[in-house]
């Protein structure tokens, strides 16, 4: 027969538990070096002997207290029977931080086997661990495995399903020097003398009113840190023993145990640490800690812009031999003039248009996936933090922000790092106005068409842009609510390391698959729509545009946008289609204007040319850029709010506030710089 049975790994941010996971699932899971990002349940199944073991990653935490959404989440779920066997996943290279979770998981009473992972780290620094002592003192198995190096992960299997009934922790082979010993010598954890008193009392009070309690013990140590989950749910009535909230003891007691811990097993501390050190004194500087950030982001940006535009232009000759080739096809088989037309002027152009930016969306990727693994993003957090203070927010606020710079929607989602549910809110409101990598080509075309040399400079103020407006929405919000985060920054600032080739490639390629997958999709349906709202009016099927829908449509609207600079009303089309997704903004114009494929020489001056037919100049160019980055940044990221608050009315809020503030901020732009212009 076959057994099944549930495992859940559990560990600290960064610790490797998705690398181990995926090394045993098989399955391309994101794999970054961001405390928090495995923020959902992660499921996954595999068969080892005669067992069918059900493999759960569960989120990034340092503690099993419920501060956090990741703690509850992995809390919930650890203490429920849903779990046969806990895999306690540790980073052996800083042992002494993930040993505090260690000792949590140990006094829930379940099967614990603990993973020693990064056991490649330790060895090529030098370090030492006493394998044979660490499980004495802890009473549970200890594996050393490499997740990435893929050592030891037959030996960890081997030991889960063996390990699945024994809830009783080994024999400890250790002595405590309390008089207590004795009577708790089953417990890795022995607090002292008057702590453990409190919880005898405690739990013998919990046995007798709720009978069959499971673990009274940490029920007890649970009501003695006064933890609101706990004492809603087993309230006892001993005001002299729960007089007050011992979390601080308790936690100081772990601590003094885990250095007794590390004074015995760890073997040669790490040597290493100091280049760590050196990095961060300057990258972490008070002073130079966000000029260099802010460098860092420019550098990241120029090699987008460069590179990027050096690729994409053989990417061009690509896509034009496509276009041509189908046009060949087309005409072969004597198609329409109607089909010819959808297919090239509508497909092949919006969805070819896009696609022509990927070398700079994946360069984009690319770059930040380096940050990412490098270990610099999760500083990014830490520089931030008194800027972030101002605002009444942690520098933890910045994480999702950071991510904006990606993509809004995982960025969305990773606001749930945050503890304060108001902090959370604030923060999905401020992370849409960080730059994504779909406004990215609308600065790229803007730019190149009317700010020639200065291109790249009219791009990078965008994302400086982007960031003061989200500062100032959340000064203001922060000034209304006058309410101060009293989140503390425990943040994990791992050691710099070589990014890995693989998780690199595996981020950026996730990433250009979502690009390839949107251009194919969104783009597409997109690409087809302008085309019939631009090709057909009330007469039908017509060659004059201006008596299409599309124009009838977007002149409705000229009145609302003209203020802004953007009195257009290809524009106007182009803006509401782009509420679909960003990049339909540009594929939208290359339909309206009819190129084949943006970028190349004459292309582009065409396009400029007919801009400046309609009275669109560098002004409006700038007031383009500046609304697409603030107003909806797509449909997706509409929907993750609705999925995130639950609600469609604030949904429909946010959506108006992004609108307004859009609107606002351009329009104060636009008359102030055509009042100085028309001096
Ligand atoms: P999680 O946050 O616990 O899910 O951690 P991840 O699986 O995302 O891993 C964090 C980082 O540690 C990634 O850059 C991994 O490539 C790296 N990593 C994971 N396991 C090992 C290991 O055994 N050795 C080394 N050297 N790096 C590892
Ligand atoms: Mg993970």
């Amino acid at each position: 027969m076959e057994n099944e049975m549930t495992v859940g790994f559990i560990g600290n941010p960064n610790c490797g538990k998705t690398t181990l996971f995926n090394a045993f699932t098989g399955a391309n899971l994101k794999v970054a070096n961001w405390p928090g990002v495995t923020v959902e349940k992660v499921e996954g199944a595999m068969k080892y002997h005669d067992n069918i073991f059900k493999l759960v990653d569960l989120p990034g935490t340092y503690s099993l207290t419920s501060y956090t959404m990741e703690e509850q989440v992995s809390r919930q779920y650890i203490l429920s029977d849903d779990v046969d066997v806990i895999v306690d996943v540790a980073d052996a290279s800083s042992l002494e931080r993930n040993l505090y979770l260690t000792l949590q998981l140990l006094e829930l009473g379940k099967p614990v086997v603990v993973a020693l992972n990064m056991m490649d780290v330790v060895a090529k620094r030098g370090m030492e661990i006493d394998l044979h002592r660490l499980p004495e003192m802890l009473g549970v198995p200890v594996i050393p495995v490499s997740a990435q190096k893929r050592k030891g992960l037959d030996i960890l299997l081997h030991t889960i399903a063996h390990h699945r009934d024994t809830s009783q922790a080994d024999r400890l082979i250790h002595h405590h020097s309390s008089d207590h010993s004795k009577k708790h010598e089953q417990h890795a954890m022995v607090y002292s003398d008057g702590l453990e008193d409190k919880i005898d009392i405690v739990s013998e009070e919990l046995n007798k009113k709720y009978p069959g309690i499971k673990n009274p013990r940490w029920h007890a140590i649970k009501l003695l840190e006064q933890d609101h989950e706990i004492m809603e749910s087993y309230p006892v009535d001993l005001p002299q023993v729960l007089d007050r909230s011992y979390e601080s003891d308790i936690i100081n007691e772990k601590y003094d145990f885990i250095e007794e811990i590390i004074g015995e097993t760890l073997v040669n501390k790490e040597k290493q640490a100091a280049l760590t050190d050196k990095a961060d004194d300057l990258l972490l500087n008070n002073w130079l800690g966000i000029p260099l950030f802010l460098a860092i982001m420019a550098m990241v940006f120029v090699l987008t812009f460069t590179l990027g535009d050096w690729i994409k232009g053989y990417f061009e000759i690509l896509i034009g031999w496509i276009s041509d080739g189908t046009a060949a096809g087309l005409s072969a088989v004597h198609a329409g003039p109607m089909l010819t037309a959808l297919t090239t002027d509508g497909i092949i152009a919006g969805v070819g248009g896009i696609l022509s930016f990927l070398p700079n969306i994946a360069i984009l990727f690319l770059a930040l996936a380096f940050l990412e693994d490098s270990g610099y993003m999760a500083r990014v957090a830490y520089v931030m933090n008194s800027v972030m203070g101002k605002m009444g927010l942690s520098g933890r606020a910045f994480i999702p922000m950071i991510l904006g710079f990606g993509c809004t929607v995982p960025a969305l989602m990773a606001s749930r790092v945050l503890e304060n549910p108001k902090d959370r809110r604030r923060v999905m409101l401020i992370t849409p106005f960080m730059s994504c990598s779909a406004r990215l080509p609308i600065y790229i075309l803007f730019s190149d068409l009317f700010f020639a040399e200065h291109a790249m400079i009219a791009a990078y103020s965008m994302y400086l842009i982007g960031i003061a407006v989200a500062m100032i929405v959340a000064l203001v919000l922060n000034w209304r609510d006058k309410q101060r985060s009293k989140d503390m920054l425990l943040i994990e600032l791992p050691e710099y390391k070589m990014p890995s080739a693989r998780t690199v490639f595996i981020y950026v390629w996730e990433k250009v698959r979502d690009y390839l997958t949107k251009a194919g999709t969104t783009i597409f349906v997109a690409s087809v729509i302008i085309w019939f709202l631009l090709n057909f009016g009330f007469q039908g099927y017509t060659d004059d545009m201006t008596a299409s829908f599309g124009a009838k449509l977007g002149t409705l609207l000229i009145p609302v946008l003209a203020p802004v600079g953007l009195g257009f009303w290809q524009v106007v089309v182009a803006l509401i289609a782009g509420i679909s997704a960003k990049e339909v903004v540009v594929s939208s114009f290359i339909v309206l204007f009819g190129m084949q494929t943006v970028g190349s020489a004459g292309d582009l001056s065409a396009l400029h040319a007919s801009l400046a037919g309609i009275g669109f100049g560098p002004l409006n160019a700038f007031c383009m850029m500046l609304f697409c980055l603030l107003y909806i940044p797509c449909a997706a990221t509409l929907a993750t709010f609705k999925k995130e608050t639950n609600s469609v009315r604030s949904m429909f809020q946010v959506a108006l506030f992004q609108l307004a503030t859009a609107w606002v901020v351009t329009f104060t732009v636009y008359q102030t710089a055509s009042l100085i212009l028309g001096m």
